[in-house]
């Protein structure tokens, strides 16, 4: 016997599902497939140079060898980084849990209830603390958040000035953040101590940090009213713990709070991945970036919720962008706003009061012995002067395994948290060299910086605190979501494959989860170790020479690509290269991007096979030839077609002195057959969430790195802590963005070799022709390559049964909810359509379950045509049916109920209920409501 193999659990259909699979679509081996679909100029016919695959027990004997190799120490080093007990209640039952880390963004609102409330509840928590109207459902962590309050700051000002001023005492890594979006912006970013330096004569914008790295807690109304008497905006960085005791932002005017929840229960994981958050007073709201969850109704009139201005997807307006950003950090985001809601208002205040106490005594302690500390308002961080000694004191901390923050050769800084013990205070009075203090510490606040309002009154945050109850929460939201644990979710472009349980169990190891990402190199080798191999084979997957983790989303890595192509054309002295061209059919992110890396998007339009228009791109080149800096293509394209004309294309561009940008989303459908860096790409990003198995978690975590060939290299993001120094870009705020949850691409990387990658890659292919070839004759297949091939993925067209009928998109996408099913990409990238992705893991019992359904359905919209059925009431507009509906006393339907509950092949046992009826998207966009809706507002 052979020994197990990894990829035969991650690849759903066996050896015979395969071949039957091969024989409906006309072939007889993949390898005859992929040569047919392939085009032979990218076709690359190499073995991928990995190492051979590990078992799943393997794997994780060599991770935990490599877990081993860090330290965990305690870490008081602070800057945005804090120790915090995850309740283990929302361990198991969120993070550890695939019903909450296997679900999609929430974009089908009717099966996403759970995780909807959840990010309302983590939305009304940023309000309410922040003292602001409305928070989004997550940014990608501190740093970008403060970006984007720049950003959103410019948009709103009516100051005609470039600069941005930025408090000195502000988060190092915020700093460099905002320093590399604001220059190909044109914004001219301002760093004063504003404790003595003046504010400038005119600025758009203020940043300011609440407490200050420092820890210093100022009182901040002064300059709020003299930056809005220039026009100016006020962005606060506040620490969420700190408002449960501090005035929060909102009660002296300031416009925007930005920063991170991951004190809220989110371990650092070694910088990542947690929820940054973005609130803004009212008026503001509808500049949001991100996703913001809001409140609306369904077709009973029930209280729904959905994301709200969803239909013009916010902010990524291609050319008219504000942000590119796409996946965020939902599932950080649920486990912060189930952290207030198990601990509730008094156990936030209890948690903090702990912690500021623990600073004060840390502060009396070392002052009794006669050290030096800042003498100013603190929360949890106070800065000690031991003049020329500091680096000495460290260093003692760390030999008693304390991390303590080295500010410079005099100053030490110390920060408590949730975690701090005396224990460990008398390890830092030990390193000064003080005895320990059993005095009393004056724990007060100054008056004029105390919180006197009243915060978290939603009885949601006062109704879960014993575990039981937050069990119970936790599976009821669970239950009624439709995730990756229930059924296929093929959505195209978002490459739902099995995220395996061995590759997430790692993430949860204290050794990954709690690292502080300035921790001292010594304490991190493993993670290091881990992360260059992890590098060096995404390389040798992709054919490029250079890889960067840091972006935490793909959306960053196009930023982080297209700033490399910036840098790279300014160091040849052609700064002045500004043109990126985009196909019609580019995600949005991609334009997004190339507005925030400054520059000037020319979109090149489709022919009628949907395949880059060569034509228009020789025109557009022509026009632009002396100032094109890029093109960005994804590829295979959006259409889910390996366009034949990919390496003239490449060609073309060079030779006008381009660079090229492959947008790596679809990576799936090339691994083991064909590199984007071998095939004429410059640069790429892939999305580890989607190709290598992060899971979604519900709209993020993700990781986005950029991959790039040797000329790039030089040009790829920098140490934040040091972006200033070494001149790169700071793409996030940690060197290695979510590195967290590098463990899970790594684990398949490591699980599923040269040979297990390749396949999946084949049988990826496989299925999504599998499906064209049986739903053709249904619904028409939109766009195909050679041969009438797709590559991983297929867009069946419904415009012309729309038309016959009436029946639209979203009838269908809700009436598969009925079938036990998630609905597939809805009209993206063209409207009308659906784009079905079924991935290699989806065995063909399932991927026949879902093309039966799709046939049931077509056959449904038949009679909604031959007037059998009425248009506008059928199981189709109906649809999803509730339990509440179809077991009510009246039915009033032209249809039987068991039509309507139980279609074909749903056994009755095992449906999925959705709570909610179809949702009215409109009414919740026109009356506003994006934090927890009043209990009875859900009364009859
Ligand atoms: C998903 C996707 C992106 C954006 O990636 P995020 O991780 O959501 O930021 C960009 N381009 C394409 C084609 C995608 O499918």
């Amino acid at each position: 016997m052979t020994a197990e193999q990894f990829a035969d659990r991650h690849i759903g259909p066996d050896r015979d599902d395969e071949r039957r699979m091969l024989q409906a679509v006309g072939y007889d081996s993949i390898d005859e497939l992929m040569d047919a679909a392939i085009p032979e100029v990218i076709r690359w016919h190499g073995t991928l140079d990995l190492p051979e695959p590990a078992g799943e027990r393997e794997a994780l004997a060599e991770l935990r060898a490599l877990a081993g190799a860090n330290t965990v120490a305690v870490s008081m080093i602070g800057l945005g980084y804090h120790g915090t007990h995850t309740p283990a209640v929302i361990r198991r039952n969120v993070l550890e849990n695939p019903a909450w880390y296997t679900a999609y963004t929430p974009y089908q609102p009717e099966i996403s209830q759970g995780r909807l409330e959840a990010l309302l509840n983590f939305q009304t928590m940023v309000t309410d603390l922040t003292g602001l109207a409305t928070a989004n459902a997550s940014m990608l962590d501190e740093g970008t958040a403060a970006a984007e309050a720049m950003t959103l700051a410019r948009r709103a000002s009516r100051s005609k000035s470039p600069v941005y001023v930025v408090d000195a005492d502000t988060l190092p890594q915020t700093i460099a953040v905002i320093g590399s979006r604001a220059e190909p912006l044109g914004i001219e970013v301002r760093v004063l101590d504003l404790d003595v330096e003046e504010l400038p004569a005119e600025f758009f914008g203020l940043h300011l940090q609440y407490p200050g790295a420092s820890g210093a807690v100022r009182e901040h109304r002064g300059l709020v009213q003299a930056a809005h008497a220039v026009g100016a905006l006020v962005t606060v960085a506040a620490d969420l713990l700190a408002l449960t005791l501090l005035r929060p932002p909102g009660e002296i005017g300031v416009d925007i709070a930005a920063g991170t929840t991951q004190r809220f229960g989110v371990p650092m994981g070694f910088g990542g991945p947690h929820a940054g958050y973005l609130a803004v007073r009212s008026g503001l709201e509808r500049m949001l970036p991100g996703r913001l969850v809001g409140v609306s109704r369904d077709a009973d009139g029930n209280p729904a919720y959905r994301l709200a201005l969803q239909t013009r997807e916010q902010h990524i307006r291609r050319e008219k962008a504000t942000s590119n950003i796409c996946t965020a950090q939902v599932l950080l985001a649920v486990m912060a706003g189930m952290y207030a809601v198990y601990h509730g208002p008094d156990g936030l205040r209890a948690i903090a009061r702990r912690t500021r106490e623990m600073a004060a005594r840390l502060a009396a302690g070392l002052r009794a012995g006669g050290v030096s500390v800042a003498d100013v308002a603190f929360f949890d961080t106070v800065t000690a002067t031991v003049p020329g000694r500091a680096a000495e004191v460290v260093a003692a901390a760390a030999q008693r395994n304390v991390n303590l923050r080295l500010v410079d050769a005099d100053r030490v800084g110390i920060s408590c948290d949730e975690t701090t013990t005396v224990a460990h205070l008398q390890a830092v009075w030990a390193a000064f060299g003080v005895p320990v203090f059993d005095g009393d510490a004056d724990v007060a606040l100054p008056a004029a910086l105390r919180r006197e309002s009243d915060f978290l009154t939603h009885p949601v945050f006062r109704s879960h605190h014993s575990e039981t109850a937050m069990l119970r929460y936790l599976r009821r939201l669970a239950d009624f979501d439709y995730a990756l644990d229930r059924g296929m979710i093929p959505l195209g472009s978002c490459t739902m494959k099995l995220n395996a349980t061995t590759e997430m169990e790692p993430v949860t190891w204290p050794e990954f989860a709690h690292i502080h990402p300035f921790a001292p190199e010594s304490q991190t080798a493993g993670y290091r170790e881990m992360i260059a191999q992890l590098e060096a084979w995404l390389a040798e997957v992709t054919g490029y020479d250079a890889v960067s983790v840091q972006p935490n989303a793909g959306s960053q890595g196009e930023l982080a690509g297209l700033l490399a192509i910036r840098a790279y054309h300014a160091s040849r002295g052609a700064g002045h290269r500004d043109v990126c061209l985009i196909p019609s059919s580019a995600h949005g992110t991609n334009a997004a991007s190339a507005v925030m890396a400054g520059m000037r998007v020319v979109v090149v339009g489709c022919d009628a096979d949907g395949n880059v228009d060569l034509v228009d791109l020789d025109a557009k080149i022509d026009k632009h030839r002396d100032d094109l800096a890029a093109i960005m293509v994804t590829y295979p394209s959006t259409h889910g077609v390996y366009e034949t004309g990919i390496a003239s294309l490449c060609a073309k561009v060079h030779d006008a002195g381009g660079q090229v940008y492959v947008d790596g989303a679809n990576l799936n459908a090339l691994v083991g057959f064909a590199k984007p860096g071998r095939f004429g790409a410059d640069v790429s990003h892939l999305n580890l969430h989607k190709t290598f198995c992060i899971p979604h978690g519900g709209g993020g975590p993700g990781v986005g790195p950029v991959a790039v060939r040797a000329h790039l290299a030089p040009f790829l993001p920098g140490d934040p802590g040091a972006a200033h120094v070494d001149g790169r870009p700071a793409i996030s705020a940690a060197k290695y963005g979510s590195a967290g949850i590098l463990p899970i691409p790594w684990a398949y990387l490591r699980m599923m070799g040269a040979s297990g990658l390749t396949r999946a890659t084949g049988v990826a292919v496989l299925a999504a022709n599998y499906v064209a070839a049986r739903l053709r004759e249904h619904f028409p297949v939109l766009y195909a390559g050679n041969k009438g091939l797709v590559a991983h993925e297929c867009i069946l067209d419904l415009r012309p049964v729309t038309k016959a009928t009436g029946v639209s998109v979203d009838d269908v996408a809700k009436r598969l909810i009925d079938y036990g099913f998630h609905a597939p990409t809805m009209s993206f990238p063209v409207a009308g359509t659906l784009m079905v992705e079924p991935t290699e893991s989806e065995d063909l019992a399932e991927l026949d379950r879902f093309c039966d359904a799709m046939i049931a359905i077509r056959a449904e919209i038949d009679k909604v045509g031959s007037g059998e059925w009425p248009a506008g009431d059928n199981p189709l507009s109906n649809a999803p049916h509730t339990a509440a509906m179809v077991s009510a006393d009246e039915w009033p339907h032209p249809y039987p109920r068991s039509v309507g509950a139980y279609p074909a092949g749903v056994r009755p046992a095992g449906r999925y209920w959705p709570p909610v009826r179809r949702i009215d998207g409109a009414y919740g966009d026109r009356n506003l409501v994006c934090s927890c809706p009043s209990p009875e507002a859900f009364e009859d």
